[in-house]
């Protein structure tokens, strides 16, 4: 960004956005359009001609060449293909940029070269994306010129979902229905549209690319496979919110500009708790639109990072023994005339809607706690979640004590009195400004917190889509709603029927609620003692996508079939034994290439010494200690590296699918380990400079 501009400037620069849009369609065209994408109208296929026409020469000015249709399939990342805007030469052999409203809505890409989990099977291959005009079309810069990029739903032939945007976008709807219900109920006649807020805090370390380059394990699977602690790890905490280093300082603002030219307002950036360890948050958007932008933040860290010979790390645990990344999903309800269903007021317990919302809240995630550990289920968090650091794998609601007050006696006497009220904060220096506290604390240890007016879901591991957990959030929150509103409708008194159903179903559903300390071992026993699930890992938490009551969920409000939820069940099994296997096949090379042989080489050096040692009549030697040590070490690398080329191969047997993955998880996962443990411990005694790659302190502290 050169001095003279500014960010206002510079925002939003490559969007084809509502400003773009008015400036430079015909009045009509953006009349009609814009009631599109407020959901007021279905597309009308002939203005598609004339907004091509816009958005081709709009970016051709950006010095776009190609156009994608970029979705977002479930493969974990996202994709697309390039087309270019050139048509045929002419007999002058001349050529023409040409960009039709048909290529604009419609796209074709082969559906049996993405996940589809046995759809495809049963179905045709072939596969449409298709365009979401709520979230506007980018040109993107990169080394691969400048690419206008137009995000898309994409579906099978049948229109089964083969993505993470469809459902959401019906997920939206659903809450958007029942939302608008439950206002109704309480004299709102106004609002139009209630649509969810989502505000993506995305973690992710930094380091040297050189290095990088130099761990065949991070470049493979995104973790490292192997590596000892280096002598100082996290423990001080000093890194946290510390300064940020120049090298990094330089790569965050070239992302946040990046960012701010695709129209993504990134607000906030720091250093996180791990050494290397950063943060980036931006200001929430509609859902949908937050989505697409945090595939963006995604993309624009890993690209920019090596432009300035960095490699962002968005794995959910690159390093064991040091925290690993996630990502914070704020979630929250909002109208076109700006209401937060959320915001509980000044007086809560005055504020009915808010209560019922809030009874709803927690009737849905207590029905549905196995469907929201699920969307976060991912193979990268398996190594996180649970771990003393990311929320456990257990779901529970943290409300605070101004609203758990609140909850309280509503239980007791069916009624909420008086409101805790935020106080002053002392600090006991005459200097400083007295501040006003929040009513209540924060709890960093809860999966699903109230901060305010939304909550906060905290156990999305960092390189997922946020897609899933807020398809699962819009919906289940839908159901509790629709269920209030079929009993409060139905009742011949409102105001006693809105009183009812709110002592209902926090009565039911209180045991939801916990406040204390998620890392406890006291809460494990607690939620148990509760009924309430402990899913310690992805195999175990897939099934909730299948079972009676999540078919019946989903299909009620119109965002999954029974076969689309059979066919995601069957991808993340998929994910996971893909995911594993190469994992194994990463460390069967490395361990058998690379360390076993680096540490053969110095232990033959070690020998020789020993030898020339014994030959002048020194019988004791410190080389000798170490050559017993080394090699015990490697005879039990040895021992584990040959089970484990054994079990690899054994898995293939097993059917694609739950089979095999369970077999991964509970087989040859031990035996990864078992390779994982000597080999560290080797590096602790072996010379560093015959060590084949660099270490985790080489990783962590030198950037
Ligand atoms: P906190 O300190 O509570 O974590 P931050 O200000 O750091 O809040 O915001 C975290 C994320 O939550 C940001 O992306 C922010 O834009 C988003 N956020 C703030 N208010 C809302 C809301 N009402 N609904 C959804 N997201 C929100
Ligand atoms: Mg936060």
């Amino acid at each position: 960004m050169s001095r003279e501009k500014t960010v206002a400037q510079v925002f939003g620069q490559n969007v084809f956005n509502d400003k773009v849009m008015r400036e430079r369609l015909p009045k009509k065209v953006y009349e009609e359009l814009k009631k599109t994408i407020e959901g007021r109208k279905d597309l009308d296929p002939t203005i598609a001609d004339v907004v091509a026409g816009a958005m081709k020469e709009w970016a051709v000015e950006k010095g776009a060449t190609h156009y994608t249709h970029w979705f977002q399939p479930l493969t974990g990342s996202t994709a697309e293909k390039h087309d270019s805007f050139i048509t045929a030469p002419k007999a002058d052999g001349s050529v023409l940029m040409e960009f039709s409203g048909k290529e604009l809505i419609k796209g074709e890409p082969d559906a049996s070269s993405f996940p589809s989990g046995g759809l495809r099977a049963t179905f045709e291959a072939r596969g449409y994306t298709a365009w979401d005009c709520t979230s506007p079309a980018f040109v993107r810069e990169d080394e691969a010129g400048a690419i206008l990029c137009i995000p898309t739903a994409f579906c099978s032939y049948t229109g089964e979902a083969l993505d993470q945007k469809t459902p959401l976008l019906r997920s939206m709807s659903a809450i958007e229905t029942q939302a608008l219900r439950l206002l109704r109920l309480f004299g709102n006649t106004t609002s139009r549209k209630v649509i969810p807020s989502v505000g993506v805090e995305q973690e992710y370390f930094i380091v040297d690319r050189e290095k990088y380059l130099k761990r065949k394990d991070l470049i493979f699977t995104g973790r490292t496979l192997f590596g000892a602690m280096p002598p100082k790890g996290q423990e001080l905490d000093d890194h946290y919110f510390g300064v940020i280093r120049p090298r990094i300082g330089a790569f965050m603002k070239d992302v946040n500009e990046e960012l701010w030219k695709l129209g993504v307002s990134a607000k906030t950036q720091h250093n996180e708790v791990a050494p290397a360890q950063h943060e980036l948050a931006p200001i929430y958007a509609e859902c949908n639109v937050a989505a697409d932008h945090n595939q963006i933040i995604m993309e624009t860290l890993k690209r920019v990072a090596n432009k300035h010979g960095l490699q962002c790390l968005l794995h959910e645990k690159p390093f064991a023994g040091v925290n690993g990344s996630g990502k914070h999903n704020n979630w929250s309800l909002t109208t076109d005339d700006g209401i937060n269903l959320l915001d509980p007021g000044k007086k809560p317990h005055e504020n009915k809607q808010f209560q019922l919302v809030l009874a709803c809240v927690l009737k849905a995630v207590d029905t549905h706690a196995d469907l929201l550990r699920e969307s976060a289920a991912d193979v990268g968090n398996e190594n996180r979640l649970g771990a003393n650091e990311a929320p456990p794998a257990i779901i529970s609601v943290f409300l605070g004590t101004q609203l758990e007050d609140m909850l309280e006696q509503v239980l007791e006497t069916g009624e909420a009195t008086h409101s805790l009220k935020s106080s002053k904060l002392e600090t006991g220096v005459k200097t400083l400004p007295d501040l006003v506290k929040d009513a209540t604390d924060r709890n960093r240890t809860s999966p699903f917190a109230f901060t305010g007016n939304k909550f906060e879901f905290r156990m999305v591991g960092s390189r997922d889509s946020v897609a899933e957990c807020n398809v699962v959030l819009n919906t289940i929150v839908a159901e509790a709603f629709c269920e209030a509103c079929d009993i409060i409708e139905a009742a011949p008194d409102k105001d006693e029927a809105i009183h009812n159903v709110i002592v209902d179903f926090i009565s039911k559903h209180y045991r939801i609620v916990f406040n204390g300390n998620g890392y406890s071992d006291e809460w494990v026993e607690e939620a148990a003692s509760r009924g309430l699930p402990n899913i310690k890992s992805m195999v175990e938490a897939i099934p909730a996508l299948t079972t009676p009551k999540a078919i019946a969920l989903f299909q009620k409000f119109g965002v999954f079939t029974e076969a689309e939820l059979q066919s995601r069940a069957e991808i993340q099994y998929e994910a996971y034994s893909k995911a594993l296997n190469i994992e194994v096949k990463a460390m069967l090379d490395i361990a058998g290439k690379s360390i076993i042989p680096s540490v053969l080489r110095y232990a033959h050096e070690l020998a020789d010494t020993v030898l020339s040692m014994q030959e002048v009549g020194i019988t004791y030697s410190a080389e000798k200690d170490m050559l017993k040590d080394i090699a015990r070490l490697v005879e039990g690398a040895k021992a584990a590296y040959n089970k484990l080329k054994v079990m690899d191969e054994r898995a293939q047997e097993f059917a694609e699918g739950k089979e095999r993955a369970e077999f991964y998880k509970y087989e040859v996962e031990p035996v990864m380990l078992a390779l994982r443990k000597p080999i560290d411990e080797l590096e602790m005694i072996v010379d560093k400079e015959a060590w084949p790659m660099p270490s985790y302190g080489d990783l962590l502290f030198e950037v």
